[in-house]
């Protein structure tokens, strides 16, 4: 634009009446970032490898644009694809606060903050919170290496934003009528090995499980771990079972630390950072647990995690934010 009609446009600001004003704010604010965000995506979509989202074949004609996205037409099955087809990003609308919304993300702000501070509503920030998160969680390590701690750690579980209940409403923060652990609680299973490599589990209700223990933490133990544990039989009994070296610490009769080198404090640590975290929540939906704990365990260590880096995971392209 010449600088003769830029004048012209300031001077024409002006006169703007008040909705026009906010237009005009909303529009230069959804300006600035889509053409990154979109570039961004792209890139991701290459560096996963292009694929047709319907049928997998890889070759595709362009077809046009849409949404600022470039659109393919696949060359088997006809269908029409773009970038975010079939992944939980597909049709999230203002592409433009995606980055703005990611940091918030990096920030841990609640869904209301986050609305307040992108001006949207707060149902868009909660829908984009689980849409990012269902990938983003998925983006952690394969295999966990050498000493190896497992605790497990449990929740009430909550029912929260369901309309069907079976059983009365309990009041926020409240408490199990069963004690111990019964079926009202959810277990979490984490394992941390020493290079700080995570990763957990919602391992479904009640006491953990020796079949729980193969099913979940069994694939991602390389040959050379050894788990440290507490002295809760089902860990050694599936360790002996599964071949794995295992060291057992008494932590009712006071142990802490066993040969100078094996404790479960790394893991305990984590679960007590994971819990206060989640506080500032107010309260999770059981069924949103395992979106918490990935994002809890990307924030964990400090590790510089920017919002690209986050958009990239969430759209598949992993080992974006896993600990090196
Ligand atoms: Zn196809």
């Amino acid at each position: 634009m010449k600088a003769s009609e830029f004048l012209e446009l300031i001077s024409a600001i002006n006169q703007l009446n008040h909705h026009q004003r906010t237009v005009l704010t909303t529009t230069l604010s959804q300006l600035s970032d889509e053409p990154k965000v979109s570039e961004l995506i792209e890139t991701a979509f290459d560096t996963k490898g292009h694929y047709c989202p319907h049928c997998s074949h890889t070759e595709s004609y362009r077809h046009g644009l849409a949404h600022g996205l470039q659109r393919y037409r696949c060359k088997a099955c006809k269908k029409t694809y773009n970038a975010l087809t079939g992944t939980p990003l597909a049709r999230l609308r203002y592409k433009s606060k995606w980055l703005d919304y990611l940091d918030a993300i990096t920030h841990s702000l609640t869904v209301r903050q986050a609305a307040i501070d992108l001006d949207v509503h707060r149902n868009t920030t909660f829908r984009w919170r689980h849409r990012f998160l269902t990938w983003i969680k998925q983006d952690r390590p394969t295999i966990l290496h050498g000493i190896t701690e497992a605790d497990e750690t449990y929740l009430l579980e909550s029912h929260k934003g369901s309309r069907k209940l079976d059983r009365q409403p309990r009041k926020r923060g409240g408490s199990a009528s069963k004690r111990g652990i019964s079926d009202e609680q959810v277990c979490i299973l984490i394992a941390r090995d020493r290079s700080k490599q995570t990763i957990d589990f919602v391992a479904g209700n009640g006491p953990i499980t020796k079949a729980i223990l193969s099913d979940y933490l069994k694939p991602l133990l390389d040959s050379d771990a050894l788990l440290v544990s507490d002295s809760n039989p089902t860990y050694e009994a599936f360790c002996k079972a599964e071949n794995i070296t295992h060291e057992a610490i008494n932590l009712s009769q006071g142990q802490r630390v066993v040969k100078g080198a094996y404790h479960v404090q790394n893991v305990n640590a984590y679960h007590s950072r994971f819990k206060s975290w989640l506080d500032h929540f107010h309260g999770v939906a059981t069924k949103y647990l395992p979106n918490y704990l990935g994002w809890c365990r990307v924030m964990d260590e400090d590790r510089n995690i920017t919002p690209e880096m986050l958009l990239n995971s969430a759209m598949g392209d992993f080992q974006h934010l896993t600990v090196t």
